[in-house]
């Protein structure tokens, strides 16, 4: 609106408005600044694009659908397109992002990739590209989360990564991140650090949001192949650390008519101690190298996120979605475990798709916010295999 049109993209010292930059301890700035100055050259290159484009058509299985999900614009009144993301090799939109960045460390000359991993998801989608590119993979990940997630753990070995339990502090997510740091700060030439979300130093979230931007670049066409016009009224993703969104989001965001809807996890409720839900519950701070919302004490201590749903149990959001939430250019909605079960359980009985509990958070938001009459598309971030434990342990079905 107005004449000074907002910018929601990255600016070229890597910001999003007042988020993002890159705060990183001096021993790592070589890394990042490799990368910084680098990366937007090689991915570019037309032989970068023709293998990436290669690889995610026929490794991958792209384009994903668009479905026009027909029982459930029923009941909503309104028109639901599904990106169907669950589709993809691996069950979720993450291994866009991996198969872009191990491209990239090839062409920087790496021999080894490591990552970190809270769920596995992550883990699981870094150790696949490695299997396919036959690259050395070490994934940290936290000695508690290593029990819980065991199923992806040991898929993370059968393809041939070595994982390493991170003993220290709460033995999780950012435990593991620390280590993996670390193990970065020791091996600079070699190895690339492949970041999973649009979290982390820049360039890691302008890096992740570009190769996640396949997702809305197909939906313009798909949309317009189905209706005539590339624009939704509204596109619903849910957020984490925010990848899936900002794919679905990208090339909407300098389009004001079209309305951007994220949802976080809730979990117990907004007001316990129990939950993800970063803007309402978040202040401005750095986590993991960058500038953004996250949840903290009154002196700066991280608070241990909680969800139902491993994906989205993540502290902070990427700092384009502090800014999207910050100029409201998006709409942020607050989901709790048990909304987020029943819309996943609604999505199975009307349309025979069982959601990933992540994506079930986006599912929700249509019981939410007026939606009648509207376009709507959905990001379906990933499937439900993964969750059946979950499911059952809930029951209400
Ligand atoms: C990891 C994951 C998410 C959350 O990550 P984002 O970076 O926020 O997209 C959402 N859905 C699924 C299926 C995931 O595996």
């Amino acid at each position: 609106m107005g004449i000074n049109r907002q910018n929601y993209n990255v600016d070229a010292r890597g910001y999003y408005g007042k988020f993002g930059g890159a705060f990183v301890p001096e021993m790592l700035l070589p890394n990042v600044l490799e990368l910084q100055e680098n990366y937007l050259e090689i991915i570019h290159r037309p032989s970068f694009k023709k293998e990436f484009d290669y690889l995610l058509k026929d490794y991958v299985g792209r384009p994903t659908p668009l479905y026009l999900a027909q029982r459930l614009s029923q009941k909503y009144q309104s028109q639901i397109y599904l990106k169907r993301e669950d589709l993809c090799h691996t069950g979720a939109h993450k291994v866009n992002n991996t198969i872009g960045q191990i491209l990239l460390a090839k062409a920087l000359n790496k021999k080894k990739i490591i990552a970190e991993t809270g769920a596995g998801q992550h883990g699981v989608a870094t150790a696949t590209v490695c299997a396919l590119m036959g690259m050395e993979c070490i994934i940290y990940m936290g000695a508690v989360d290593m029990v819980r997630q065991r199923p992806n753990v040991e898929r993370m070995k059968i393809l041939g990564a070595e994982v390493r339990a991170a003993q220290s502090g709460s033995q999780t997510l950012k435990d593991a991140t620390n280590e993996a740091m670390r193990h970065w700060i020791n091996h600079p030439t070699d190895t690339h650090y492949i970041i999973g979300s649009v979290v982390g130093p820049h360039p890691y979230p302008d890096l992740v949001a570009r190769f996640q931007s396949v997702i809305s670049q197909e939906i313009k066409w798909q949309l317009k192949e189905q209706i005539g016009t590339e624009n939704p009224d509204m596109v619903i993703a849910c957020v984490g650390g925010g990848s899936n969104a900002a794919g679905a989001y990208y090339h909407y965001l300098d389009r004001p008519q079209v309305q951007l809807v994220a949802a976080e996890a809730a979990g117990l409720g907004v007001d316990t101690d129990k939950s993800a839900a970063t803007t309402f519950l978040g202040s401005e701070g750095v986590l993991h190298g960058s500038r953004t919302l996250l949840m903290q004490t009154a002196d700066g201590q991280v608070i241990e996120p909680y969800s139902i749903s491993a994906g989205l149990d993540y502290p902070g959001i990427g700092p384009i979605h502090a800014h999207l939430f910050d100029s409201g250019r998006a709409k942020f909605c607050a989901v709790t475990d048990e909304e987020a079960m029943l819309a996943g359980i609604e999505l199975s009985r009307l349309e025979g798709i069982i959601p990933a509990i992540e994506t079930a958070h986006a599912i929700a938001v249509l019981s939410k916010i007026a939606i009648k009459d509207k376009v709507v598309v959905i990001n379906l971030s990933g499937r439900g295999d993964k969750d059946l434990d979950t499911y059952i342990k809930w029951g209400k079905y």
